[in-house]
């Protein structure tokens, strides 16, 4: 049997015989309890990893602090220099890093492939941004005086991260911050804690190369108790975390009781509207594609297909016949198509769902089921599964981390569908086909979707890191990545200047002394 060149993957990205969590790459802080990382594609222990303590914190703490003063005194662009040569070193570290993301996370080797990319696009993205860190200029009311604004480093960035993009989210944050002059304390998720000490790795040699100080990269590791010590710490001014609602529904309470700033990234329920005009071949492949990629489990991951009641019965049939061929097994061997489940307790939870939705008057018409026997040893593995559904299904109004789909009738115009678009708590993805150009622009407009991603006869998940990546209600409102997303990392100065030997106060207000 083959391992995939897991062997070799391991030990040039520095993880095979490192058993213990390091902050800054050459120091190692962490000396807390060991999480075991088994992995998903065939039940075996990958690697241990030690947790990070309180006292462990404290030292990361001020190793961030103390960097800080050095880094933000570095100009933007000469900051962009240093992310370049971040892109770099990930180019050449490319096939390793995604084997270990598919190895350790389960999703498939291309697609841990496309997550390196990922990060490599977003360091040219911050590289060019490093020059264009730039605030508006306003004419001021008053004569004789300029006002403009600036944006400055804000300080210590904590970014926790969830399993299922174990690398790229970081990067998304970290790259940003990086040139805004920000240092990063990294809490991965503890479920691919083996991901994050290779990607330290990889930076503390860029660091390390440049004379530059510890502490610009940190990593702490642990659970939620570790990212805990983040979200209750007024030294952190922001705290990007990615991960569920219900993590972010508490990790924004601690944080606002400090008045802290958070950027949050939290759960989908992502819909493609099928409307009568919607090419069905593509509607297939992006469906099939956004609902059993990465095995259901991307936060843009397709969940539920509002399909009109004119081409219902031919859209059903389509997607009966390509779940058919799909291929489940070892997401590193590219003849398959779906991987296994993060753990069990996904499995658990995906099977309570098809459960569910069969309680509540669901019918399933593609069936699930839990994978055993050769190959599918970890017991992860999973058949993607479709039900027929009602909108107002509590099953059909959460998310389901898992390759489920429900399928939903609409009848009438564009705007019914878009009503069960937006009946659900969370706002992330949403897309429609069609090649009718009132429905597609009706969907974008201001009566149209309510997500933070709206596409238009492409599929619901997947983004380009050019845009700016995020959603609205319960997603948690932050943007990461391209467009203007770095501003968050940043704070804002408005100055005024006077140039005169007179004081004119504003809206003409007199105060003679
Ligand atoms: P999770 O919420 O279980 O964990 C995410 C991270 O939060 C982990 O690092 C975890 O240790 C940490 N955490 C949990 N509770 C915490 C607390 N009280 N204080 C501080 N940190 C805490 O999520 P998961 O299972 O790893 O990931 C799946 C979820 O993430 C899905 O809901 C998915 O939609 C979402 N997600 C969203 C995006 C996005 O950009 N919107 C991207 C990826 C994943």
């Amino acid at each position: 049997a083959t391992d995939f060149g897991i062997e070799k993957a391991l030990k040039e990205l520095g993880v095979k015989d490192i058993n213990e969590g390091s902050s800054t790459g050459s120091n190692n802080f962490s000396n807390g309890e060991v999480i075991e990382s088994y992995s998903p594609v065939d039940g075996k222990l990958i690697g241990k990893v030690k947790t990070t303590t309180k006292e462990d914190y404290e030292k990361v703490m001020q190793t961030a602090t103390s960097a800080f003063k050095t880094w933000k005194m570095m100009p933007a662009p000469q900051r962009g220099e240093i992310v370049r040569q971040f892109g770099e070193k990930l180019r050449e570290k490319k096939e390793a890093l995604g084997k270990l993301v598919s190895y350790e996370m389960g999703k498939s080797y291309q697609e841990g492939l496309g997550e390196v990319q990922e990060m490599i696009d977003i360091c040219d993205f911050a590289v060019g941004l490093s020059r264009q860190l730039h605030g508006l200029t306003m004419h001021s009311e008053r004569p004789g005086h300029r006002m403009y604004e600036q944006y400055h480093p804000l300080g210590v960035v904590g970014i926790i991260s969830a399993f299922n993009f174990p690398v790229a989210v970081w990067s998304w944050n970290t790259a940003l911050a990086w040139v805004c002059g920000d240092v990063c304390v990294w809490k991965p998720s503890e479920k691919a804690p083996l991901c994050g000490i290779a990607c330290q790795n990889i930076a503390a040699e860029v660091f390390k190369a440049n004379n530059l100080p510890e502490g610009i990269s940190c990593l702490i590791t642990g659970d939620y108790r570790v990212g805990e010590m983040m979200t209750k710490d007024a030294r952190m001014s922001l705290i990007s975390a990615t991960g569920s609602t219900r993590m972010g529904k508490i990790v924004a309470q601690e944080i606002a009781a400090r008045l802290g700033r958070s950027l949050l990234e939290l759960g989908g329920n992502n819909a493609i509207i099928v409307t009568p005009n919607a090419d069905i071949k593509m509607t297939i492949i992006g469906a099939v594609f956004g609902a059993v990629g990465t095995a259901g489990q991307r936060c843009t991951s397709t969940r539920r297909l509002i399909i009109h009641e004119s081409i219902y019965d031919k859209v059903k049939e389509g997607l009966i016949t390509a779940y058919k061929q799909l291929r489940i097994g070892n997401p590193l061997d590219e003849n398959n198509h779906v991987g296994p489940l993060i753990d069990k307790d996904a499995v658990r939870m995906y099977q309570e769902a098809l459960e569910k939705v069969v309680e509540e008057g669901g019918k399933i018409i593609v069936e699930g089921g839990v994978l055993s026997g050769e190959g599918y040893e970890s017991g992860c593995y999973v058949k993607p599964a479709i039900a027929e559904a009602q909108p107002e299904y509590e099953i059909v109004q959460h998310e389901t981390f898992a390759p489920v789909l429900y399928l939903l009738k609409y009848s009438g115009d564009v705007h019914s569908a878009i009503e069960i678009q937006n009946g659900v708590m969370q706002g992330l993805s949403s897309a429609i086909m069609t090649s009718n150009l009132r429905e597609a622009e009706a969907f974008l407009s201001v009566q149209g979707s309510d997500c933070g991603i709206s596409n238009v006869n492409i599929g619901t998940s997947g983004a380009e890191i050019g845009g700016a990546f995020g959603g609205e209600k319960d997603t948690g409102g932050g943007r990461q990545s391209g467009s203007d997303a770095w501003k968050v990392y940043m704070r804002r100065q408005t100055n005024t200047i006077n140039y005169t030997a007179d004081l004119p106060l504003a809206q003409g207000i007199k105060f003679d002394l």
